[in-house]
């Protein structure tokens, strides 16, 4: 169990979010919350699809949200779902959290107490950056 900290709020507002979850397919639910640089908090959930690739993480629908809300720099994300493999960011997730702030910490946290704190760019080295499009 992680020490009571400055994220709580977040890790909590994940917790809710999970909630939310549509996943009539997989039966696997996500939370994930964002903590802006204004300190806005962003929450989302994966949203399954009958057509399957139409589906989305939560970790993308909190980005999401809180980019189309107006945040640019994003802090913080915290990720919940049951255990260590069900909090683990996929590839695309990843990629869209370095875009956002490479240095933004990452709060996996598994309902069966699974804690770890790591940063976007550590999940994701050698990732595809915006002065790569310069370079054609
Ligand atoms: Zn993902």
């Amino acid at each position: 169990m992680a020490a009571r900290g400055r994220y709580d709020h977040l890790v909590a507002a994940a917790k809710t979010a999970r909630a939310r979850a549509y996943s009539p397919y997989s039966g696997v639910k996500i939370g994930a919350a964002v903590l802006a640089s204004d300190g806005s908090v962003y929450t989302g959930c994966n949203i399954e699809n009958a057509s399957y690739g139409l589906s989305c993480c939560a970790e993308r629908t909190a980005i999401f949200k809180a980019v189309s809300e107006g945040a640019r720099n994003i802090t913080a994300i915290a990720v919940v779902g049951k255990s260590d493999e069900f909090t683990t960011p996929c590839g695309a997730c990843r990629q869209v959290m370095v875009e956002f702030n490479p240095r933004m910490k990452v709060l996996r946290r598994g309902t069966d107490g699974f804690s770890e704190d790591t940063t976007a760019e550590s999940l994701l080295p050698g990732h595809f950056k915006p002065d790569e499009l310069s370079k054609t």
